[in-house]
C-alpha cells in the first residue's frame, strides 16, 4: 500500500487530519488498532471549543452536532454552597462551547470518511514504524493475520497516549515533562435529565464534583476520588449520595437520579514531550501531551495540533517548502503549554490536594471568590474555556 500521509490512530486527531488533508487534495490512509464499533462507543470527552465547532462546520462535518449538540454560553462555579455563573457570551464577545460527546464526533468523522471513499484500516495490529528518519517511512502491521506494509511520505502519530508512535523516536531525542496528581475522577454516565442547564464545577471540602451532560436525557457526573479507587466500593447509591453532598447548595439544589449506564475511574496527569516531530514523523494529540480533564481541553488540543500539521503538509505539497513543517513543534507547543497552564490552574482551583493545610483551603476559596467577582479574572477563565485563538505566530523572544 502507498499513500502520501500514513495516519496512525482513528481518534479525533487522526480523523480530523484525514478530513483536512482530503480538503487540501492530499491522500492519506488511517490505521486503527480497534474495531469501528469500539471507537464509536468509547465514552470520553464531551466539550468542544468554539474553534473546534467552527472547524467541523467548515469541513461539513457538523450537521448532526448542530442538531443534537447543546450550545452552552456559561458554566457555574459552585463553592461554599453557592453558585456563580461565568458568562462566556458576555465575556468573550459571543463565544460558547458545544456539548457533544466525543464518540458522536467519531461516528460523524468515520461515516463521512467512509462515504467519501477514504480508507480507514480497522483492527490493524502489531503496528510498527520504520525508517522514520528518512523521506520514505514505512508502517508495517498485520490485518486478519496477514502482514501489510504502508509506504508514505509522512507519518502522523495520532495514536494516543498508549500508542507506538512516540516510542518509535530514538531515545534521547524527546524531553518529557510530567506531573501526576494525587487523585482521579470517578465518572458516571446516567440516564437522568441533567439537573442544570449548564456545567457545574463544585469545590467542596469533601473533594471536587462536576455535573455535566451529554444530552437533555443523559447526565455525565464526576467525583474526585483516589487515583486507584476501587469501583466495587462505589455502588450506585453511594455515588449519588456523594454527588448530592458535594453539589448541595444553601437553597436546596436537587440532583436528578437515574440508571447508571457506565462507570469508570480516570487518572489525572499533565504530560508533554518536546519536540513533537522527528524526521518524517509528527506526533499529534494525546500521543504528545495529556492534560487533566478539568479544563475540557484534550480533544480540542488534538484538533488544534492537526490543524497546524495539515497546513504544513499543504504548504509542502503545494510549493515544496517545509517552512511550516519545520516549525510544527514550535507552533503547537506554544498552545500546548498555555493549555497545560489553564488545565493545571482549573485543577488546582477546584480539587482538594492531600497535603492541603487550612491556609491552602482559605487561599483556594479566596481565589474562587476573586475569579467569580473580578471582570478581569472571569474573562481570563472564559477566554481560555471557549478556546484561545488559533495562531501560527512566532514565540516572543
Ligand atoms: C477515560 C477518558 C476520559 C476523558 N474525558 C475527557 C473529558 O471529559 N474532557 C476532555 O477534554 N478530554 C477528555 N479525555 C481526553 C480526550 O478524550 C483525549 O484528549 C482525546 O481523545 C485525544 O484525541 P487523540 O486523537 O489524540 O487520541 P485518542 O482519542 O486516544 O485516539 C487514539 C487512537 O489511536 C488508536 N491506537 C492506539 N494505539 C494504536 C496503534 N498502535 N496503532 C493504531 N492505532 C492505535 C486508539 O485505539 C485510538 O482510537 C478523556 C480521555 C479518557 C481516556
Amino acid at each position: 500500500m502507498k499513500t502520501q500521509v500514513g495516519i496512525v490512530g482513528a481518534g479525533p486527531a487522526g480523523l480530523v487530519l484525514a478530513h483536512l488533508l482530503e480538503r487540501a487534495g492530499i491522500e492519506s490512509i488511517v490505521l486503527e488498532t480497534q474495531p469501528r464499533q469500539y471507537i464509536e462507543g468509547r465514552v470520553r470527552a464531551g466539550v468542544l471549543e468554539q474553534g473546534t465547532v467552527d472547524l467541523l462546520n467548515e469541513l461539513a462535518l457538523g450537521e448532526r452536532m448542530m442538531r443534537q449538540g447543546l450550545m452552552h454560553y456559561g458554566i457555574e462555579l459552585r463553592f461554599k454552597g453557592r453558585g456563580h455563573r461565568i458568562d462566556f457570551k458576555q465575556l468573550t464577545g459571543g463565544k460558547g462551547v458545544m456539548i457533544y460527546a466525543q464518540h458522536e464526533v467519531i461516528k460523524d468523522l468515520v461515516a463521512a470518511r467512509v462515504a467519501a471513499g477514504g480508507q480507514i484500516c480497522f483492527e490493524a495490529r502489531e503496528v510498527g514504524l520504520h525508517e522514520i528518519d528518512s523521506e520514505n517511512p514505512v508502517i508495517r502491521f498485520t490485518q486478519n493475520g496477514a502482514a501489510m506494509e504502508l509506504q508514505c511520505d509522512f507519518i502522523a502519530g495520532c495514536d494516543g497516549f498508549h500508542g507506538v508512535c512516540r516510542d518509535s523516536i530514538p531515545s534521547g531525542v524527546l524531553k518529557t515533562y510530567d506531573r501526576e496528581y494525587p487523585f482521579g475522577w470517578l465518572g458516571i454516565l446516567a440516564e437522568a435529565p441533567p439537573a442544570s442547564d449548564e456545567l457545574i464545577y463544585a469545590n467542596h471540602e469533601r473533594g471536587f464534583a462536576l455535573l455535566s451532560m451529554r444530552s437533555p436525557k443523559i447526565s455525565r457526573l464526576y467525583l474526585q476520588c483516589r487515583p486507584d479507587e476501587d469501583l466495587d466500593e462505589w455502588p450506585d447509591d453511594r455515588i449519588w449520595e456523594e454527588l448530592h453532598l458535594r453539589l448541595a447548595t444553601r437553597d436546596g439544589f436537587a440532583l436528578t437520579r437515574g440508571r447508571v449506564l457506565q462507570k469508570g475511574v480516570t487518572g489525572m496527569r499533565s504530560f508533554v514531550v518536546e519536540p513533537m516531530q522527528f524526521g518524517s514523523l509528527f506526533l499529534a494529540g494525546d500521543s504528545a501531551h495529556i492534560v487533566p480533564p478539568t479544563g475540557a481541553k484534550g480533544l480540542n488540543l488534538a484538533v488544534a495540533d492537526v490543524r497546524v500539521l495539515a497546513l504544513g503538509l499543504e504548504e509542502f505539497y503545494r510549493t515544496g517548502k517545509r517552512e511550516l513543517l519545520q516549525r510544527y513543534s514550535e507552533i503547537c507547543l506554544r498552545r500546548v503549554w498555555k493549555i497545560q497552564r489553564f488545565s493545571w490552574w482549573m485543577t488546582s482551583l477546584l480539587h482538594k490536594f492531600g497535603s492541603d493545610s487550612e491556609f491552602d483551603r482559605r487561599r483556594q476559596l479566596a481565589e474562587l471568590d476573586y475569579v467569580t467577582s473580578s471582570l478581569a479574572a472571569s474573562t481570563t477563565l472564559a477566554e481560555n474555556y471557549v478556546g484561545l485563538p488559533f495562531e501560527l505566530g512566532q514565540e516572543p523572544e
